[in-house]
This record gives structure tokens, C-alpha cells and sequence, in this order.
């Protein structure tokens, strides 16, 4: 990992997790939470002990990633996080539905924040993956501030406009002295289930020419796959059920990464 001008400060927050990781893109729908997911599954595949914890207020998606009904236990007045596919993993959809969440005004999205960090037994983790909110408004802001993160893997896709949104996120975790870790180009290209043509839908190859322009590491392409999306609708992360498949090894790749 490279820094960008210093550490940021030691957060009283998540005290007993060595890393915290913090996946965060410009703007929604490009496959930041698919990416979270699948990552924190690689990197429980590779021994460590790892919790996913969703800061994706307005729109939680864990439950349904990784096919979670059920509410998290409460010990001692702490919620216990919900196991999953390996993870500790706990998200406000696991606590109110998801219409609730997303009509919540800012100082009640950091209060939920707060609660889901401070208020939940997470016990000791060798690395929490952070699905962040989209976009750099003041929530990210305050994670940035708050949580004393290890770093930041940006997602975009290979569109411009998504680049330009990336951008603005390296910028914002540079202010914030949290190191980028690179960036993944989510989406990168589409190969037919059928013939196994490659088409490249959303151009190609320029999320590695923007981290190259940042100096920041190039970290995956994670091809467009059917597959990641049904897995992901079903509650069956990819990363879980079919870590050999293409898909599961790029993303092992970026667990071994980060
Ligand atoms: P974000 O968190 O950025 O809003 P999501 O991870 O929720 O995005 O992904 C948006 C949609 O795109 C979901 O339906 C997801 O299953 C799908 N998706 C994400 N990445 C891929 C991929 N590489 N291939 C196929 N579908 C994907």
C-alpha cells in the first residue's frame, strides 16, 4: 500500500481489528458492494478472520448478498454480528427494513454509523472490509475521519463518467490521509456464457489508465459474468459458491492484493 501524505489518526472505533478497508466508489450502481462482498470472502479464504460491515445506509445490500433473513442476537446490550459465508458481517437492513433506512436524514445516518461500529461485539479481526456509502459526501467524510482505516480500494467502471466519480474518491481519501489501495474496474468486460466471446460494453482498460494518471496501484478487472449477479441475488456470494470459476479467481487475486 502506498500513503498519501501520513497516517491518519488512531480511532478509538474498532479498536480490536488490526485493518480496517474501506471499499468506496464515486457513484452507485457500479458494483461496490459485489466487489466488498466477494473480497472480505477472499480474504477469509485465506485464513484471516474477517468482518464486513455495511455503511451503506441508504441502500443496504448485504442481507440479500449474502442471504441474511434474520436479526442479529443482542449479549450484554451489544449485537452480536450475524455469521455468513465465513464473515462477521452486520448491516442496518439487518436491523430495519430497507425503506426505513433510506429516508433517514444525515445526523441519523451517523448515529446508525456510530451504533454499527461502536455498539456491535465484533470481538478481534484480523481485517474489517467497510462497504461504503456511495459518492464523497459527509458520511464518507466522517468514516474517513472517524475509523482510522487502513486503506481504500476504489470501484469504477471503465466509463468515463464513473471515472471522473472515482477521482473525486482518491481525492477524497488523499484529503483525508487514508491510503488508496488501488482501484478495481468493475465490469470490465463481458464474456458470452454461450460462445465466450469477449465485448468490451463499457470500453475497456480505463480504470488502469486512471490509476496509472494518479499513481495509485491497479488492483483487478473483474469481468461483467451473469453469474456474479444471480450469485449475488441469491444470497450466494461467487466468491463462495464457485471460488474456481473465473470470476472467483480474479477476485482471490484482489484478496491477495489488498
Ligand atoms: P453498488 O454497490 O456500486 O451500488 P452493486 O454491487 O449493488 O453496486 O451492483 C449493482 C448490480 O450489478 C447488482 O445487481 C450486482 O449483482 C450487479 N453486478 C455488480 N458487479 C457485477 C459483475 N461484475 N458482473 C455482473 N453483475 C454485476
Amino acid at each position: 500500500p502506498i500513503r498519501l501524505g501520513g497516517t491518519a489518526p488512531p480511532g478509538k472505533l474498532l479498536a480490536d481489528v488490526k485493518r480496517v478497508i474501506a471499499v468506496a466508489s464515486g457513484k452507485g450502481g457500479v458494483g461496490k458492494s459485489t466487489t466488498a462482498v466477494n473480497l472480505a470472502i477472499g480474504l477469509a479464504r485465506r485464513g484471516l478472520a474477517v468482518g464486513l460491515l455495511d455503511a451503506d445506509i441508504h441502500g443496504p445490500s448485504l442481507p440479500r448478498m449474502l442471504g441474511i433473513t434474520g436479526q442479529p442476537e443482542v449479549r450484554d446490550k451489544r449485537m452480536v454480528p450475524i455469521e455468513a459465508w465465513g464473515l462477521r458481517a452486520m448491516s442496518i437492513g439487518f436491523l430495519v427494513e430497507e425503506r426505513t433506512a433510506m429516508v433517514w436524514r444525515g445526523p441519523m445516518v451517523m448515529g446508525a454509523l456510530n451504533q454499527l461500529m461502536g455498539d456491535v461485539e465484533w470481538g478481534a479481526l484480523d481485517v474489517m472490509v467497510v462497504d461504503m456509502p456511495p459518492g464523497t459526501g459527509d458520511a464518507q467524510l466522517t468514516m474517513a475521519q472517524k475509523v482510522s482505516l487502513a486503506g481504500a480500494v476504489i470501484v469504477s467502471t471503465p466509463q468515463d463518467i464513473a471515472l471522473l466519480d472515482a477521482r473525486r474518491g482518491v481525492a477524497m481519501f488523499e484529503k483525508t490521509n487514508v491510503p488508496v489501495l488501488g482501484i478495481v474496474e468493475n465490469m470490465s468486460f463481458f464474456c458470452c456464457p454461450r460462445c465466450g466471446e469477449r465485448t468490451e460494453l463499457f470500453g475497456h482498460g480505463g480504470a488502469r489508465a486512471e490509476a496509472a494518471t494518479l499513481g495509485v496501484p491497479f488492483l483487478a478487472e473483474i469481468p461483467l459474468l451473469l453469474d456474479i449477479r444471480t450469485s449475488s441475488d441469491a444470497g450466494t456470494p461467487i466468491m463462495a459458491s464457485a471460488p474456481e470459476s473465473d470470476a472467483g479467481r480474479a477476485y482471490a487475486a484482489l484478496a491477495a492484493k489488498v
